[in-house]
């Protein structure tokens, strides 16, 4: 029996006001359910509204989208973790495909930054995939396996097993293109071998979630890919009724 994990990706998508709307509609739709974990990552300028809107439902939690890798200082506009763990975040995203490609995010500061959120307390959910190019190129493989190991490179191997990976084909981000669920299971797969290597254990239970152009639509088939534990969602979970269709997936 799979425990999926959906996790919501909001962007820079909701002022306060709007979230603590989208909370009190998503609750309606959603009664708290065990069997299944539930993530959003607000703008952090929204995370308070959001983290006091769900005081009564500490069955979902809240991330971030980014932290910078230093825990304080002269790092104007950045997001310390922290800071991040103190203002209600238990997670964050690394290596979002838009902080690599719209905002030059190299695989060394991925690793940078893993190591900062552990170190706060956040869990990271790091997100790898290839782009177009690479991906016809052959080499999906290589570019999913080189940003993992750079990601988790500072981390012991105990504190791998306890963080999340999503697999988000830079080519499906935003643009209405899915990976089919048999390519989505062979990456995850790739990864899910390499996270034994990384962390020793046989049997490793590092959840390992696919995104890229999820919706309420797809979210069943994708899930039920062998090796997809959860889903990540971008454009599909600004919207509380659909967003709550999918976590029911
Ligand atoms: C994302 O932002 O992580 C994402 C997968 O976006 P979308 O669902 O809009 O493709």
């Amino acid at each position: 029996m799979k425990h999926p994990v959906f996790a919501a990706n909001w962007k820079m998508n909701h002022a306060p006001a709007d979230a603590k709307a989208f909370v009190r509609q998503f609750l309606a739709y959603f009664p708290r359910q065990q069997d299944r974990t539930v993530l959003i990552f607000p703008p952090a300028l929204t995370l308070h509204a959001v983290t006091d809107a769900l005081k009564d439902r500490p069955d979902i939690q809240l991330g971030v989208q980014n932290i910078h890798w230093e825990d304080k200082g002269a790092f104007t506009g950045e997001n310390s973790a922290p800071i991040a763990r103190a203002a209600g975040a238990r997670y964050v995203l690394v290596g979002h495909s838009e902080r690599r490609h719209v905002f030059g995010e190299t695989d060394e500061e991925t690793g940078k930054k893993t190591a900062a959120a552990v170190r706060a307390g956040l869990t990271p959910l790091v997100c790898v995939g290839e782009t177009l190019a690479q991906r016809n190129a052959g080499e999906t493989g290589s570019v999913v396996l080189r940003q993992l190991r750079a990601a988790l490179a500072h981390i012991e191997p105990h504190q791998i097993s306890s963080s999340l990976v999503a697999y988000e084909p830079v080519w499906a981000i935003g643009t209405g293109k899915t990976a089919s669920p048999a390519d989505a299971s062979t990456v995850h797969a790739i990864i899910r071998s390499e996270l034994r290597t990384l962390t020793g254990e046989r049997e490793e239970a590092v959840p390992i979630l696919y995104g890229g152009s999820v919706n309420s639509g797809n979210a069943t088939t994708l899930l039920a890919a062998p090796d997809v534990d959860g889903l990540l969602v971008g454009g599909a979970s600004l919207d509380a009724e659909g967003w709550a269709t999918i976590v029911r997936a």
